[in-house]
């Protein structure tokens, strides 16, 4: 069994709407109850107009799935319109968030300063945060993998916030760019090259403790067919999964896999 247990993350990006979400709940709360898994979650980050109905429906079905939301703003409330605030994700009842996804940073604006302003913000409000990173395609070329990582790393491991809550609050997802959504699947050495790169530069820069803790999962072109392949690698523990998180039958089979 993996040390950190296993967790299964689902990213409906812009899909679904509400009544879907619900048939889908339906279809996965057997699953749940038939095959729990010792030390392992799954979560489903949903787009924000679902997250009313999902965090209800998993409560009050007693469904053990968490439920995230893909973004919140760092800011509580004020002149920031299209945005969520914390206070209103924890008025619903939901406290897992996602920070920085790729799409954030190319088709929104993210930098690494506003990833770590959101995170800091969402930690210090109790919530829990999977912060993205991962390099682009050219960046690999260029054999810049290592560096965009570290960099993508930097602010978070040198803010006190930040450092006390890896392994607790705080867990990373590795998505290489030019994996998500692509079809193209890092091979298991790739991924596992890179996790260990990120687990051994929060082992240095934040502490041997906090970094065993962390959780860093693997994202990108997840499916059935590769995923056991890639969970069989020492540091990634977990998959964040895009197109195969919405359809209950590889999303089912992906949990199978555990
Ligand atoms: C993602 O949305 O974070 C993702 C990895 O997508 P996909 O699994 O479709 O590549």
């Amino acid at each position: 069994m993996k040390p950190r247990g296993v967790l299964l993350a689902g990213n409906w990006k812009m899909n679904h709407l509400q009544k879907e979400t619900l048939t889908f709940l339906d279809a996965l709360a057997p699953v749940l109850k038939n095959t729990p898994k010792q030390n392992s979650q799954m979560r489903i980050y949903v787009p924000a107009l679902s997250l009313e109905v999902a965090a209800k429906k998993v409560k009050t079905d007693s469904i053990l799935l968490q439920i995230g939301c893909q973004n919140a703003h760092y800011e509580k409330a004020g002149a920031f319109t299209g945005e969520i605030s914390v206070p209103m994700l924890k008025e619903i009842g939901v406290d897992q968030v996602l920070v920085g996804h790729s799409e954030r940073r190319q088709l929104f604006g993210e930098t690494n300063e506003t990833v770590l302003k959101r995170t800091v913000s969402a930690l210090e409000q109790g919530m829990e945060v999977l912060v993205c990173v991962g390099e682009t395609l050219e960046e690999r070329n260029q054999g810049k993998m290592q560096s965009v990582l570290q960099s993508q790393l930097e602010l978070l491991v040198q803010h006190e916030t930040a450092r006390k809550a890896f392994g607790e609050k705080l867990h990373i997802a590795y998505e290489p760019v030019w994996a998500i959504g692509t079809g193209v699947t890092a091979s298991p050495a790739q991924a596992a090259e890179a996790h260990a790169l990120i687990r051994e530069l929060l082992q240095t820069k934040v502490s041997p403790a906090y970094a065993n803790a962390t959780r860093i999962l693997y994202g990108g072109s997840v499916t059935p067919a590769n995923f056991k392949e890639l969970l069989a690698c020492s540091d990634i523990d977990g998959g964040l999964v895009g197109g195969a998180s919405l359809k209950i039958e590889s999303w089912t089979q992906l949990w199978a896999l555990i």
